[in-house]
């Protein structure tokens, strides 16, 4: 665990010193759980959306995008049922004074009994080596299965409790399972209080009693109003799609895990309106398609897993979580939420217009059921900034850095480097940058020996380098370095273009 938190604050300082994510507001002491991205975190952070953009919106026909205003008319946060539900249960020790999320807290309290599986099945694959049968093993060993046991009731209670709004029930859980403070180790409980996390904010000079705004804390609403705008002006049949990238905003009561959970923060979301009756299959569909584009990304699958839900939201029929390995533990990534056709019937019922389309197969009108796929821009950042930061002791015994990102989300795919600052080889590499820079992310570097260039790109997570040397001058050839092998091979000037374009082709 000190190794995971160590870890995790490498990140956070890797991030900082490297320009890809600041605190916000720094010189005046911070913003609690706000952020800003740098130079690099700007650029990787871009690279995510239009890949998600990309794979939801061009590569496929019956998908298309919109960017709707982060204000939106008070009613629609009513109609939604954001006003009545979107709470979180927080219960304060009253010895630290620090405040929790009683889901949270309970949530933790599993994560340690699946460790002691973990621990379990570890010990017994070490014993029984290649023999191993881990299915065998967690549904026949006497202690895996009293843990699992535990877990089940435990989470059985827990969705009691949060389907009947038990509040005092889940304050109740916290006592009997013993769950203590982590500052100050008691178990003295504030009882457990439902806390909305909307923003409010005002509209206009003049205040009135109805001009309450609040900033949407997330985008799906924005697309629900706008279905029939998109349907009929885009001639959309069913089903379809509809994909917004955008801010959304929380006024979240735990916000310590850097940009895990932020308080301004940015959500990809598709929302796919299928006929109803098909909205199960849909909802296996896209749960599929969602983890095979995570995979694509080229990070191992051990990494992800999913996480079926107990508790369904009030608009809800099925939901999943993508959970990814976070330096402190599996977490959620992305949920995938069969949303039912809630969302359109309750905006048909605020607003007083028919949101329902026509199928001209079926000769009927109906309101189409929803499946919603949520991701957060921040969260996947967090995911692959941190499974790609590593530090290797190399061959020579000498350490590097090392990012390595996905080289499609790379803030730089490469780095022109003339070996040394004369002879005419930073001209002959600024003809490179010029050649390639209308269609990649260059960085020119001249300063200090090439090695500590090298470690510089490695550190930012630059699949390649291009060196000039020369050679160069002669044959017309440079040194393509790669970032993960440190692999040399020459390459032609004339034919950079298309090593890097398949190189760097997006995977699918
Ligand atoms: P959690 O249970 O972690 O609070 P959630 O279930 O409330 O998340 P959703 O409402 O399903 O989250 O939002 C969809 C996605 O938006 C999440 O999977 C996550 O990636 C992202 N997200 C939600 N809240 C935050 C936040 N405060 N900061 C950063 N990303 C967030």
């Amino acid at each position: 665990m000190a190794n995971q938190e160590d870890f995790f604050k490498k990140v956070v300082a890797h991030a900082k010193e490297y320009g890809f994510i600041f605190p916000s507001s720094e010189i005046y002491d911070g913003l609690a759980a706000v952020y800003d991205y740098g130079q690099l975190g700007t650029e990787l952070k871009n690279n995510i959306k239009q890949y998600w953009w990309r794979s939801m919106v061009q590569y496929h026909e019956n998908i298309v995008g919109i960017d709707s205003a982060i204000f939106m008319h008070p009613k629609i946060w009513k109609a939604s049922g954001h006003v009545d539900a979107f709470n979180d249960p927080l219960i304060d020790n009253r010895d630290s004074k620090k405040r929790y999320r009683a889901d949270v807290l309970i949530e933790n309290h599993i994560a340690k009994i699946e460790d002691k599986i973990e621990k379990e099945c570890a010990k017994a694959q070490k014993r029984f080596g290649d023999a191993f049968d881990r299915q065998q093993f967690v549904s026949t060993n006497a202690r895996v299965l009293e843990h699992q046991q535990q877990i089940d009731s435990i989470r059985a209670r827990y969705a009691e409790c949060m389907n009947d709004n038990d509040l005092a029930g889940l304050k109740q859980m916290i006592l009997d399972l013993g769950i203590v403070c982590p500052i100050s180790g008691t178990r003295n409980w504030t009882d457990v209080r439902q806390f909305n996390l909307m923003f409010a904010t005002k509209m206009g000079s003049v205040e009135g009693e109805n001009d309450t705004l609040y900033l949407r804390p997330e985008t799906a609403q924005g697309i629900f109003v706008n279905f029939l705008n998109v349907q009929k002006s885009g001639r959309m049949k069913v089903p379809f799609g509809i994909a917004q990238v955008g801010k959304a905003f929380r006024n979240e009561i735990v916000a310590r895990q850097f940009i895990f959970r932020m308080r301004e923060f940015e959500q990809m979301e598709m929302q796919f309106f299928v006929r109803p009756g098909t909205e199960l299959e849909w909802f296996r569909y896209w749960k599929e398609e969602r983890l095979k584009w995570h995979l694509s990304l080229g990070i191992d699958a051990s990494n992800y897993r999913y996480h079926d839900h107990e508790k369904l939201a009030h608009y809800a029929n099925a939901a999943t979580d993508i959970e990814f390995l976070f330096p402190f533990g599996f977490k959620e990534l992305e949920g995938i939420h069969s949303r039912t056709n809630f969302d359109l019937s309750r905006h048909s019922e605020f607003s007083g217009k028919k949101l329902q389309y026509f199928d001209s197969e079926l000769n009927e009108s109906y309101t189409p059921y929803v499946i919603e796929t949520s991701i957060g821009v921040d969260r996947t950042f967090l995911a692959i900034f941190s499974h790609a930061l590593k530090e290797q002791t190399l061959d020579d015994g000498s350490s590097r850095t090392l990012l390595s990102l996905p080289p499609v989300l790379a803030p730089y795919k490469a780095a022109i480097l003339p070996l040394v600052k004369k002879d005419g080889l930073p001209e002959k590499a600024r003809e490179i940058m010029d050649l390639l820079k209308y269609d990649y992310m260059l960085q020119y570097d001249e300063k200090d020996a090439i090695g500590r260039r090298y470690r510089r790109q490695d550190a930012i997570g630059t699949p390649f380098c291009i060196t000039v040397d020369n050679d160069t001058l002669q044959d017309n050839n440079v040194t393509v370095r790669h970032r993960d092998t440190m692999q040399q091979e020459r390459v032609a000037i004339d034919q950079l273009h298309t090593y890097l374009n398949q190189q760097l082709k997006p995977l699918r």
